[in-house]
């Protein structure tokens, strides 16, 4: 089933989430939820939704980045953001360290934040304690997007949203990103528009 999306001014997007029980992980209404919320993430298209993002305040996210998201970029800017297809997945409960505290800007944008993006430095590498889509508990270690990616998302389970990390001078739509600023490196998109 589909679900709907909600949009920055939802309570329920500056809410902390709540843990579920080993029970609730194996129960047929969250096992319904993820596979809603795989089918929603798809049909947006994104990379990464998390639960509150569909007005359920649990610690659930899920991810996939795919091949056929990156056909269109060239392998610069896909280098540049050490992006790489990270197969569909579900965390739950996540406990996240920064493994690397360097930080790395790059625009992101969010699902619940339509039509628009903005710079927003990120940790280059995370490792992460949480459980799987059965309740099996899982340590991942990730860099480059994927790290990003689960920063994104384990904030939206602590009522973060990007807007809270980005550089404000660098916030703009998604059209007239993809028109003027795409194309340029993070540091002289920086520079032009003057956000650090
Ligand atoms: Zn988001």
């Amino acid at each position: 089933m589909q679900l709907k999306i909600v949009q920055a001014g939802e309570a329920v997007l500056r809410e902390h989430a709540r843990q579920l029980t080993l029970d609730e992980i194996h129960s047929r209404e969250t096992q319904d939820l993820i596979e809603s919320m795989r089918q929603t993430m798809y049909q947006a298209p994104g990379v990464g939704l998390a639960a509150p993002q569909v007005g359920v305040g649990l610690q659930v996210a899920v991810i996939e980045d795919k091949k056929e998201y990156m056909k269109d970029a060239p392998a610069d800017f896909l280098k540049e953001r050490g992006r790489k297809p990270v197969p569909f997945h579900v965390i739950i409960n996540p406990k996240i360290t920064l493994s690397d505290e360097a930080e790395v800007e790059f625009f992101e944008g969010c699902l619940s934040l339509t039509g628009l993006t903005a710079a927003v430095p990120r940790a280059r590498a995370v490792k992460l304690e949480c459980l799987d889509h059965r309740g099996e508990p899982k340590l991942i270690q990730a860099s480059g997007w994927y790290a990003r990616i689960l920063q994104h998302e384990i904030d939206h389970l602590h009522g973060t949203l990007y807007v809270d990390r980005m550089y404000p001078r660098s916030l703009m739509t998604v059209e007239n990103f993809n028109r003027t600023w795409k194309a340029l490196s993070i540091a002289e998109a920086r520079n032009l528009l003057q956000w650090k």
